[in-house]
């Protein structure tokens, strides 16, 4: 899939929507999101135009991965969730219902979060 730079998280990274920015650096934006679903619900972003985690594993470059996951390492022990834990993930397509289709990764924390996944019906 080709990337779209009208994304709205190109948009943000370009500076032309506002966000509640948590953290920068050269490699990674990390912002609240809009429409939190736990009490700490941020998103890190890569500065690359990235569709997702499996457009980015297989064409950023080594500086890039290295630094954007040392980014969310970071924003995790900035928020202060990493003693009481929290979950990062990362949807991916249509069946992971990816909404916004620049790879991101969501920082879920501030409450039990329960299971991983719902279990499949049987
Ligand atoms: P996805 O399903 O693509 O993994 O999730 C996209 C996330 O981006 C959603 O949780 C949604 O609330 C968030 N989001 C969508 N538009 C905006 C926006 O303009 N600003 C912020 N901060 N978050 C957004």
């Amino acid at each position: 899939m080709d990337y779209d730079a009208d994304n709205i998280f190109a948009k943000i990274l370009r500076g032309e929507i506002p966000c509640d920015k948590v953290y920068e650096d050269a490699h990674a934006l990390a912002f609240r999101d809009i429409n939190p679903q736990t009490p700490v619900h941020v998103l890190v972003i890569p500065k690359g135009a990235y569709v997702s985690m499996d457009d980015f594993s297989a064409n950023a470059t080594d500086s890039e991965i290295s630094g954007f996951f040392r980014a969310v390492g970071h924003v995790a022990r900035q928020l202060g969730v990493v003693g009481d834990g929290y979950r990062f993930l990362s949807n991916i397509g249509g069946d992971g219902h990816q909404e916004v289709l620049h790879f991101h990764v969501h920082i879920f924390a501030g409450k039990d979060l329960g299971r991983m996944i719902k279990p499949i019906d049987k």
